[in-house]
């Protein structure tokens, strides 16, 4: 924690506890959770800090409060940053997160009742992608494509002729869960052969587009919504890109159609983790992300687990638990209790319940922001297959506390960056 510890611990003991043993609890075990990451102190302390206290309805120059002296300057610094760090015509800071992001991209573009098109959660696509208990699949009417039964990718056959069928308003390209690269392009021609909108939504891979290892969706997409805390860790938030084109309809979308006052803390947290980003240290993280998935990916192969389409092309993978007869949720607690975290995640086709799927979602982002490198690959894999074993044999609190103590002893030379 930062500067302003004592404070807190003094005020309020009991939080002040249990953040301390959360800021342990993230320095000692192995986060392979996929949308998570390590922010810097820098983005720590601008979440941390005064802008908090203010309220900013509107757009820099056109608000409905007095005392914007310093509020306007860091939200117009952090559009200008997105906007560089993408090449994005348009660029909103606004979005208190992901899912109010897509909301807004679908306000902005579509009416209610409108068709929509998305990646099936099932298949690795997200909730706000049209799914049937969100709100973007009860105000719209959403379509799922889905990903083929042999090698697990992305179906554009199916993409298209589910589009020329259903003549969507706007089809959604992104993921939660899918461990390859989209096909941008592809997906804007059979956006243009419809006379859809092609929204991409790239929460989950935001860094490593930034940093030049996923192709760009910016060239292709109307929009682009992402969040700001995953891959490229920045603050919990939003962003929207567009082009120029739609640039008034996403401001009204989300101000004043879908939210109030912004929070002007995160938006000063987002400038700094833009201009991290923008670094060239940046690139080498985003690459350093991918070559280490692809590193942990081979190691599990070569210990016999399974993958999901074999392999991976960005930061993360889905290990397929059929072959040990396990399901994840278990595993996910065994390894839990060893020091690894991670979350179960359904496989495409999964025979098992979406609360008991059959895979493990591993994601490479916060290991790689500690240092950890493609040699160490092995080393990760083994934490990994060691911990399921246990998890299959149902191993006693003991062996798991030992095994615990190896993934501390393994991170002791990395340290947490933030922490
Ligand atoms: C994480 C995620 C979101 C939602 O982000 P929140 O900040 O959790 O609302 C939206 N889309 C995709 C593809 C995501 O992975």
């Amino acid at each position: 924690m930062h500067a302003r510890d004592p404070e807190l611990s003094a005020a309020d003991p009991e939080i002040f506890a249990l953040i301390e043993q959360e800021d342990a609890r993230q320095r000692d075990s192995l986060r392979l959770i996929a949308s998570e990451n390590y922010v810097s102190k820098a983005v720590l302390a601008a979440t941390g800090s005064s802008l908090t206290n203010k309220y900013a309805e509107g757009y820099p120059g056109k608000r409905y409060y007095e005392g914007m002296d310093f509020v306007d300057p860091i939200e117009s610094l952090a559009v200008a940053r997105a906007r560089e760090l993408f090449g994005a015509d348009h660029a909103n800071v606004q979005p208190y997160s992901g899912s109010p992001a897509n909301l807004a991209a679908l306000l902005a573009l579509c009416q209610t009742g409108d068709t929509i098109m998305g990646l099936a959660l099932p298949a690795g696509g997200h909730l706000t992608h049209g799914w049937k208990v969100s709100a973007t699949g009860i105000y719209y009417k959403a379509v799922q494509y889905g990903v083929r039964r042999d090698d697990h990718r992305i179906d554009m056959d199916e993409v298209r002729s589910l589009a020329l069928a259903n003549r969507p308003k706007l089809i959604w390209v992104g993921h939660s869960a899918y461990p390859r690269q989209l096909d941008f392009a592809g997906f804007a021609a059979i956006a243009r052969e419809v006379g859809a909108y092609l929204a991409a939504d790239i929460a989950h891979i935001a860094g490593l587009v930034a940093g030049g290892a996923h192709p760009s969706p910016v060239p292709h997409a109307d929009v682009i919504t992402t969040t700001t805390h995953k891959t490229l860790r920045g603050p919990r938030g939003g962003l929207i890109l567009s082009k120029a084109e739609h640039a008034a309809a996403i401001d009204k979308a989300v101000f004043p159609g879908l939210q109030g006052g912004p929070h002007c803390h995160t938006t000063a947290a987002k400038a700094v983790a833009f201009r991290e980003a923008l670094q060239p240290s940046f690139r080498d993280y985003a690459h350093q992300i991918v070559a280490n998935a692809r590193g942990l990916a081979e190691a599990l192969l070569a210990r016999g687990h399974a993958l999901v389409s074999g392999g991976t092309d960005n930061h993360l993978l889905l290990l397929d638990l059929t072959p040990t007869g396990q399901g994840g949720r278990h595993v996910a607690r065994v390894l839990n209790r060893c020091g690894i975290e991670l979350n179960a995640n359904a496989i495409p086709f999964d025979p098992r319940k979406p609360f008991d799927p059959s895979g493990l979602r591993i994601g490479l982002a916060a290991i790689t922001s500690r240092g950890v490198q493609t040699h160490h690959m092995p080393a990760v894999a083994d934490l990994i297959a060691d911990a399921i074993a246990l998890a299959i044999e149902n191993a006693d609190d003991a062996r798991c506390e030992a095994h615990r103590g190896r993934v501390r002893e393994f991170l002791r030379a990395f340290p947490a960056p933030g922490l």
